[in-house]
């Protein structure tokens, strides 16, 4: 009786520790961690990207800004030109000169315009597709948060249950048993006991002696393996 009760017990520490074992390895297995790192690449690629866009948009209004200064420019030196002011004929043509030079910038400066607003047209788009994307991982990492927390309480509850029935099956073990169990569970990793199967020991697969195997029909009797020192139950 006091055996089966160890048997019993044996099985409910192995499933214990089985479920420590996966208790400690759910959070490497849900994903998590791996979703939080994609996450945080995609933020990253979006912040550059933002930081590059806020450039660019700045430099486009400074250029903007440049191009109506050379036009007010134009303009000025166009009305001093034509108004009769100026009658001097090397003025005249240094103003000219003066003209084309403005003109020659302005075209020059409205290619830059354009290239720069189709690059901050492209960057805008990046940035919408790369904000869909967070908003993708944003979900699935939260999904995989929720799917750990059940496991986590679900595995909790199952170790909670464990060790409630452990405590009962305890109580009904006579503490000889539950010493000697204990000294022999460090011992051997948890199995410290080894059923007999067809006279072998069942921990290290070696024969029981004859003078052990009548021993082992007495049912208050302790018998150890005399190969790997386990106590030996045999179980109906
Ligand atoms: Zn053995």
């Amino acid at each position: 009786m006091q055996l089966q009760l160890l048997w019993e017990l044996q099985e409910l520490d192995l499933s214990i520790k089985n479920l420590q074992v996966k208790i400690e390895a759910a959070f490497g297995l849900s994903g998590v961690n791996e979703a939080k790192v994609a996450l945080e690449e995609l933020e990253d690629d979006y912040s550059k990207k933002e930081n590059q866009f806020k450039a660019d948009r700045k430099k486009l209004k400074q250029m903007e800004l440049e191009e109506q200064a050379i036009a007010d420019q134009s303009k000025e030196l166009k009305e001093n030109m034509y108004g009769g002011k100026v009658t001097n004929v090397k003025e005249l043509e240094q103003m000219h000169r003066r003209l084309d030079h403005l003109a020659d910038n302005k075209k020059l400066l409205e290619e830059n315009i354009i290239d720069l607003m189709e690059s901050v047209e492209t960057l805008e788009e990046e940035l919408a597709n790369v904000a869909d994307k967070i908003k993708q991982a944003q979900d699935e990492l939260n999904e995989k948060e929720r799917e750990l927390e059940k496991k986590k309480l679900q595995y909790n509850q199952e170790l909670g249950q464990l060790q409630a029935q452990r405590e009962e099956l305890v109580k009904k073990i006579e503490k000889k048993y539950l010493d000697k169990y204990l000294i022999l569970v460090q011992k051997h990793h948890g199995k410290a006991l080894a059923r007999v199967n067809d006279d072998i020991c069942s921990g290290c697969r070696v024969f029981i002696s004859s003078a052990l195997k009548g021993h082992l029909y007495n049912p208050s009797a302790m018998v150890y393996c005399e190969n790997c020192g386990r106590l030996l139950v045999k179980l109906e």
